[in-house]
């Protein structure tokens, strides 16, 4: 059995139980740590492994939803991702992102009765509609907004630009939010600062919340099939799309979880590399709804649909497939896209609320925090964070907080506001005296932020080689993700410490060269290791669309 998980066992009672380990109960952990809270956090999985890693991978204030004259949330949002940038700057980089415009007046009726809150179905947005959208977000960002303002280009320039694009078009607009390369890691990194802030904070991924009654609840831990009891004064559930399971399993069912599934396809397409550049094309289909696709790490990443499901566990099908490439196609019609392109899918279920909006893209990307009160032989109250974004997790960690403070009469000791995150304090430092190459330098500051110090420290302690299956990594930089990074699957270092998932390069023979690096570190026996190779391709086929027939 864990260390960690039997532990429990003799520390039954705390404060704070929260339950899932996506970006809002790390968010809420991390919070609730900075004030010296007894909190524990349990992930049925990996962290980050649900829907925040499903995201779009942008920072954003949410242009889109202006249509819904949702001032506040944008406002708020845009705040969050100002503060991102200075508290995560390892991670969060600025993303020209550019709107191929067909038309001047398009969207003008829709938009006026949305400003009036009258049920309307988008629709294709004019040049009059998008400037306007524009000028108001640039405003909400605020005077000290680290990004510039938005632009327009001539459909000569645009042209000119991207010869490939839509010759259709009137002209472009481009405006700007953020990108966040590594969303999986920053979770790892919320958690780990908050484990050192708080000796008393403690976080366990693959432990499932199972059941509850009066004071106790049990939670199960995955890897062993062991269960414990804990006794929390408040319960937290951060479970996204899984809410109203959490809370029927705890005893007090709940229906307030609307879930729309979203999905992405990664594709290894040069051209559309080179055409898109630095940019994230932002094209909107004629149906009103929106497609997005930008260039990581040499592949295109592209989505996202928004598709109502009651499916937490839900995974991306040929028709999203179909309807992604079919957008790309129109945004650049010049250029060949079909499915022998796409290397990867992923899809991940919002946690929206209940709600009876004419289209998914209506429904309020706002958060809240219900509280179903101690009853139904339960005796502690549950907060479940409903809605959201990636980007407004600090907001909402932080309010939820203010409210559990008072709820347990303790006081607020920090903001977390200005404190940095992970590999994002004292950056952009690069290790120093170290004999690595500058480029290797780079790229670890790149992978880890600050957090490159430790890493290079380890590379340089014994003797190392680039893998033979992706030398871009290194023996030891794999073993000490193994080591220090709470691996307990080798589908978390492939999908969620590294982009070897995501970037469609988890081919068979670097599956089974990392899972023999890793094996030595975690004790592995030879059929774990190869349990764990069988597991992690699965995965990859069933959830993520790769194929290995070889
Ligand atoms: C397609 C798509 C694109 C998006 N793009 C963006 C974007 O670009 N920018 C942005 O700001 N936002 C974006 N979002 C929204 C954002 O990703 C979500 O709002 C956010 O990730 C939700 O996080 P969460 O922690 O609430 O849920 P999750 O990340 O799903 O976390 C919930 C966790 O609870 C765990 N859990 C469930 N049951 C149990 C149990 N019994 N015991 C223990 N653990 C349990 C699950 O395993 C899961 O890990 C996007 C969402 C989607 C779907």
């Amino acid at each position: 059995m864990r260390p960690e998980f039997n532990a429990l066992k003799d520390h039954p009672d705390l404060s704070v139980l929260i339950v899932g380990g996506g970006i809002n109960g790390i968010g809420c952990f991390n919070e609730l740590a900075l004030q010296g809270i007894d909190v524990l956090l349990v992930e049925k999985s990996d962290f980050c492994a649900g829907t925040s890693a499903a995201m779009t991978r942008v920072i954003h204030g949410g242009l889109r939803y202006l249509e819904n004259a949702e001032f506040r949330l944008v406002r708020e949002s845009l705040r969050e991702r100002n503060r991102l940038f200075r508290n995560a700057p390892h991670y969060v980089k600025p993303l020209p992102t550019t709107i191929p415009i067909f038309n001047w007046t398009s969207g003008m009726v829709p938009a006026i009765r949305n400003l009036l809150r009258w049920p309307t179905r988008p629709g294709d947005r004019g040049a009059v509609v998008i400037k306007s959208g524009l000028t108001l977000y640039d405003l909400l960002a605020g005077r000290h907004s680290p990004l510039p303002r938005h632009t327009f280009r001539s459909r000569s320039e645009a042209l000119a630009l991207r010869p490939s694009l839509n010759p259709g078009i009137l002209c472009t607009a481009t405006y700007y939010d953020a990108r966040i390369t590594y969303p999986e890691r920053l979770c790892l990194e919320l958690v780990q600062d908050a484990e050192a802030a708080c000796p008393q904070a403690r976080a366990l991924n693959y432990v499932r919340l199972h059941s509850a009654s009066g004071g106790e609840v049990t939670l199960r831990d995955e890897l062993s099939g062991s269960t414990c009891t804990v006794r929390p004064r408040i319960v937290v559930n951060a479970a996204g799309a899984w809410i109203d399971g959490v809370n029927r399993d705890l005893g007090r069912p709940s229906q307030f979880i609307g879930g729309t599934k979203g999905s992405h396809i990664v594709l290894d397409h040069p051209e559309l590399v080179r055409e898109t550049g630095d940019d994230m094309i932002y094209f909107v289909n004629r149906d009103g709804r929106i497609c997005i696709f930008y260039a990581v790490q040499g592949k295109i990443v592209a989505g996202a649909t928004d598709i109502p499901t009651s499916d937490p566990e839900t995974s991306c099908d040929e028709a999203e497939v179909d309807y992604i490439l079919h957008a790309m196609q129109q945004a650049f019609p010049a250029i060949r896209v079909n499915r022998s392109h796409v290397v990867f899918r992923f899809c991940g279920v919002r946690p929206l609320p209940r709600s009876n909006a004419l289209t998914p893209g209506q429904i309020s990307r706002d958060h809240s925090f219900p509280v179903l009160p101690p009853g139904n032989g339960i005796d502690f109250p549950i907060y479940s964070l409903v809605g959201g974004k990636w980007t407004t997790f600090r907001a909402l960690a932080e309010q939820v907080t203010n409210e559990i403070l008072r709820v347990l009469g303790r006081p607020r000791l920090r903001s977390s506001a200005h404190i940095p995150i992970g590999g994002g304090k004292g950056y952009p430092r690069l290790p120093q005296g170290t004999g690595l190459s500058q480029d290797r330098l780079l790229s670890l500051q790149e992978r880890y932020g600050t957090g490159a110090d430790s890493v290079a420290a380890y590379l340089l302690a014994g003797p190392d080689s680039p893998l033979a299956s992706l030398p871009r990594y290194s023996l030891r930089e794999i073993e000490f993700i193994a080591r220090n990074e709470r691996v307990l699957h080798l589908d978390d270092l492939i999908l969620r410490r590294t982009l070897i998932g995501l970037l469609g390069e988890a081919t068979r023979p670097v599956i089974e060269e990392l899972a023999a690096v890793v094996a030595p570190v975690l004790q592995w026996p030879p059929q774990t290791a190869s349990a764990e190779v069988a597991r992690t391709i699965h995965l990859l086929q069933s959830v993520h669309g790769m194929s290995f027939n070889d």
